[in-house]
């Protein structure tokens, strides 16, 4: 559609045909109509004007406030420029690292990450705004004193509309570059849920993440009311689900955990709650479950990264329904989006059943990685498939199912080993608690499979190296077991297998320089 073809122009068109109806919104915060969203992001275009920001410029935002995150967004739109949603969670040295890379012309700060940005917080909780080396500035008092205008919707299929960085699991987080095209192109995707104008739609996830931002613009492109909340407290957003308010809620794994094991969840009922919408990273089927008894409403899981600018495959809610080993699974291809799980090494197509890396090609893809022209072509292919990273398979059905992390695979001889497949067997014996499985240097094979656990009591490393042996192939045990007290993991709980790998390869004379 042609009022599609950037997030200023959605905005324009729902301004125009739906002025009244409630746009974006936080819990307990302001809100907007599509009215009164366009006429303030028009007028913070026009600031944007003033200072010179166009076409190939970024403008920051630090913050929890999705109704100042969309107002600033849709402005950099106007002025065909990019919005970028900084994460807070970053340390300073990582902040200024990511800050640098995106160069932003205009940032809007929350007080709190004043400090992340190297500024004192005047504790006041007054949103600032930083132009160059000038002292920040109170961004209310900023856009008040803007002049309006009369703006035309200049902007371009190819222009960037957002850069959103990777969450770093695998290595350094890396900026993706979404144009207009992907975005409009995730909007215009079918999908197995009936959001429609109008709706209601409860967004309970961090706006740095695509999992949390781009359903902002998935909303504005539908014409739903977007409902974001700036802290994300089980208790409060299951309040607002069983306010009968809400049509539909879109969050990730963890938050959908929480949610559910809450002890405010269970013995009350969710109204008006339609579909429940998760995906970004893995979730225990009886996770999955539980949702589905206590919420009453339909499931439906989405996989897809930042770099696809939003889900490629979609688990229905039929597939919910029909539960058994199905819950297991990412669900299947979007329609329109193509996918197919390739050997890693020769990106031979793999027949179902056998694991590889899971490629992708469609309109989604973003156009690059910000400053890594480089990277861009190790991840695309010539023909344009887009190297996922992850690893999995798909059943006869076309179901996908993923394993693992390419980067995490050992190739010992010759041979690809999925860590998680040695993992499961390690985590049947009932002394281990935790393992992780990695490839370390090996002179004779390459690599070789090391495994590190950690233990109940004590535990003979060759009791349980005989224990793979009779439930695993040869090459797939485990040559050498570390125990530990605890493996290293992030905030959300993954195992850094770059950070266990560190440790054997720098030991190694022809370590990975
Ligand atoms: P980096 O690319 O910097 O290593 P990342 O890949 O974790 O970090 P994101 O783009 O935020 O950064 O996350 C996308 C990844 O999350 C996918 O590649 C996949 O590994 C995982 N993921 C997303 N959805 C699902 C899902 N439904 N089930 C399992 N894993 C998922
Ligand atoms: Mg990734």
């Amino acid at each position: 559609a042609y009022h599609r073809r950037s997030l200023g122009a959605m905005l324009r068109h729902w301004a125009d045909v739906a002025a009244e109806r409630p746009a974006i919104g936080v819990v307990d915060g302001r809100s907007h109509t599509f009215g009164s969203w366009f006429r303030r992001s028009s007028r913070i275009a026009c600031g944007l004007d003033d200072l010179g920001i166009g076409a190939g410029d970024t403008v920051g935002f630090i913050g929890k406030d999705a109704v100042v995150w969309g107002e600033v967004l849709v402005a950099a739109s106007y002025v065909r420029a990019a919005g970028v949603p900084f994460n807070w969670r970053l340390s300073r040295r990582e902040m200024s690292e990511t800050v640098a890379d995106a160069a932003p012309s205009v940032t809007v700060v929350e007080s709190a990450f004043l400090p992340l940005v190297g500024h004192d917080d005047p504790g006041d909780g007054v949103t600032r705004v930083l132009v160059g080396d000038a002292a920040p500035i109170a961004y209310d008092v900023w856009v008040e004193g803007l002049r309006g205008f009369e703006l035309e919707v200049t902007s371009e299929p190819g222009d960037v509309a957002m850069i959103v960085y990777t969450s770093g699991t695998s290595g350094q987080a890396k900026g993706v570059e979404l144009p207009n095209r992907a975005i409009a192109a995730n909007i215009g995707s079918s999908a197995p849920w009936d959001i429609k104008p109008g709706d209601t739609v409860m967004i309970p996830a961090p706006l740095f993440h695509v999992s949390g931002t781009g359903w902002l613009f998935y909303c504005l492109g539908i014409g739903a009311e977007a409902l974001y909340t700036t802290d994300i407290k089980p208790s409060a957003v299951l309040d607002v689900l069983a306010g009968g308010a809400v049509d539909h809620a879109l969050t990730v794994p963890a938050v959908v955990h929480m949610l559910v094991s809450h002890p405010d969840a269970r013995g009350r009922e969710y109204p008006n709650l339609r579909t429940l919408i998760y995906g970004g990273s893995p979730m225990a089927p009886t996770t999955a479950r539980d949702a589905m008894t206590i919420f009453g409403c339909d499931l439906v899981q989405s996989y897809g990264m930042t770099e696809t600018c939003g889900p490629i495959t979609f688990l229905t809610p039929n597939d919910h329904r029909a539960g058994g080993a199905r819950l297991a699974a990412a669900g299947r291809a979007v329609p329109g989006v193509e996918l197919v799980i390739a050997d890693p090494v020769d990106g031979a197509v793999c027949p179902p059943g056998v694991t590889g890396e899971v490629r992708t090609r469609s309109a989604l893809i973003m156009s690059g990685y910000r400053n890594q022209p480089d990277e861009l072509a190790e991840v695309l292919t010539p023909d344009g498939w887009f190297r996922t990273g992850d690893a999995g398979y798909v059943d006869d059905d076309g179901y996908l199912y993923l394993c693992d992390r390419i980067k995490d695979m050992i190739v010992s001889g010759g041979e690809n080993i999925y860590p998680v497949e040695v993992e499961n067997v390690l985590l049947e014996h009932p002394q281990v608690l935790e393992a992780a499985v990695i490839g370390v240097p090996d002179e004779k094979w390459g690599e070789t499979v090391k495994a590190v656990v950690v233990v109940r009591g004590s535990l003979d490393p060759g009791e349980l190296t005989a224990f793979c042996r009779e439930r695993l192939a040869h090459y797939k045990c485990p040559t050498s077991i570390d125990l530990r007290d605890e493996l290293p993991r992030n905030p959300s709980g993954k195992i850094l297998k770059r950070e266990l790998r560190k440790v054997y390869w720098s030991q190694h004379p022809r370590s990975i320089a």
